[in-house]
């Protein structure tokens, strides 16, 4: 039933609300703010320090735009303290928005083959990762995800990090990067492998391409949930087959119209995805670079699905049952959701 409550209620409701967020990217996090202080560590950088010009440089033209910045601020990453800082200031974001778990997607490749240790680089996402806890009250877990483009080589690294050197707080193992010529299959072994020594399977399917690539993913790479599965819509079976095994699509509303996945917001397929009976989780990806954080897109959701401050609430339990979390932490979270819902007027 729609809200009748004016759209400030239920924006503000949202931004009260607890949340947990399963889909978005370390590097992918940086806020304009975060850039800065990056950029100020490191004059020589193309990237400027100053806000107000920050603002301007992250105003994207195009979709060739947005690579261009992100690169510019994985260029940024240079050593263990960019790292700790980077990861520490994306919990302060989420923080500020009542996100309370967070599974973040962490590209270690991208930073090892730059040059920093691998253990140093460990260490610093485990530092900020207790420190958010204790300080901000976000609990942060992480997916090593491979980034496709950069082939098996990136894949093989990217295992050897997440199960030699193992961080405490590593749940799950990933595949990002496009998809189109980049088929999943390949990375068969390395899935076998991580899940082999207890990580969750949770690569990016169906954002760019057809929904034989969902199939993939989950016949090949035992995938538990998937990211993005925009295109899973286009076959009744897989729909059905995600609601029966209860399998979740980590759904990121307004990144796929940043990367044209979905031509527009009305045409999203949420809501199909929902009437089929899937688990749905509402995402934000690459916020600042999408221009969105994590309290407008639950907005952009709660439109779509015309959803009152209850159904937001029950969006908000899915991504903790969709979650990693063990199950005590599951019940606390979801009875905090419950307990603010109930309270509200
Ligand atoms: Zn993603």
């Amino acid at each position: 039933m729609p809200d009748s409550a004016p759209a400030g209620g239920l924006d503000a409701f949202i931004a009260g609300l607890p949340k947990a967020e399963l889909h978005v990217h370390h590097v992918g996090s940086a806020s304009p703010r975060i850039v800065a202080e990056l950029a100020a560590r490191h004059p020589d950088s193309a990237v400027p320090a100053d806000p107000a010009a920050l603002a301007d440089y992250f105003s994207f033209r195009d979709f060739a735009h947005f690579i261009d910045v992100y690169l510019s601020v994985v260029d940024l990453i240079r050593d263990a303290e960019d790292v700790r800082l980077l990861t520490f200031e994306v919990a302060r974001d989420m923080a500020r928005q009542n996100v309370r778990y967070a599974e973040l997607t962490v590209t270690p490749y991208s930073s090892t083959r730059r040059g920093i240790p691998d253990r140093d680089f460990m260490a610093a996402i485990e530092d900020a990762r207790k420190a958010a806890e204790a300080e901000l009250g976000v609990t942060l877990r992480w997916c090593f995800d491979i980034p496709g483009e950069a082939g098996l080589a990136s894949a093989e690294e990217t295992l050897r990090l997440a199960v030699d050197l193992r961080p405490e707080g590593l749940v799950s193992f990933g595949l990002g990067g496009p998809e189109i010529g980049v088929p999943r299959p390949q990375f068969k072994p390395y899935f076998d492998r991580a899940r082999a020594a207890g990580l969750h399977s949770v690569p990016h399917a169906g954002e760019t391409t057809g929904p034989e690539t969902i199939w993939d993913a989950l016949r090949e790479l035992g995938a538990e949930r998937i990211g993005h599965g925009t295109s899973a819509v286009r076959d009744p079976r897989l729909l059905d087959h995600l609601a029966e095994h209860r399998i979740p699509l980590e759904v990121c509303p307004t990144s796929n119209i940043a990367t044209r996945a979905v031509a527009t917001l009305d045409e999203h397929p949420i809501r199909q995805m929902v009437e089929a009976g899937v688990l749905v989780t509402v995402n934000s990806d690459d916020p600042p670079m999408f221009g969105t954080d994590l309290n407008t897109e639950y907005a952009v959701a709660a439109r779509l699905l015309e959803l009152d401050h209850l159904g937001v609430a029950g969006l908000a339990k899915n991504a903790v049952e969709a979650s990693f979390l063990d199950a005590p932490g599951k019940a606390r979270l979801a009875a905090e959701i419950d307990a603010y819902a109930a309270a509200w007027h």
